[in-house]
């Protein structure tokens, strides 16, 4: 699976610092509430939690119900700077 979602700058400046297998266990293990069975997002868009976590948003391959996931990315690299 090789996908890119559509970030705000200060997601993606986040984004671009995991590791792609980070990135692939993400985005492969994105459940799906709608069909609970799909896993996976596509047409995934994103933004920065002032927290630091990048919150993807998108829609289930299977069924293409709403699909949610937050990347705790805040954890790792802290709070985001745009928000002290
Ligand atoms: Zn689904």
């Amino acid at each position: 699976m090789h996908i890119i979602p559509t970030l705000t700058p200060a997601a993606m400046s986040r984004w671009i610092r995991m590791t792609d297998q980070g990135k692939e266990l993400v985005l492969g293990s994105i459940f799906c509430g709608s069909c609970e069975t799909g896993l996976g997002i596509r047409d995934a868009t994103g933004e920065l939690h002032p927290y630091g976590d990048i919150i993807l948003y998108g829609y289930c391959p299977d069924c293409g119900g709403k699909v949610c996931r937050v990347i705790g990315t805040g954890e790792t690299m802290g709070r985001a700077e745009e928000f002290p």
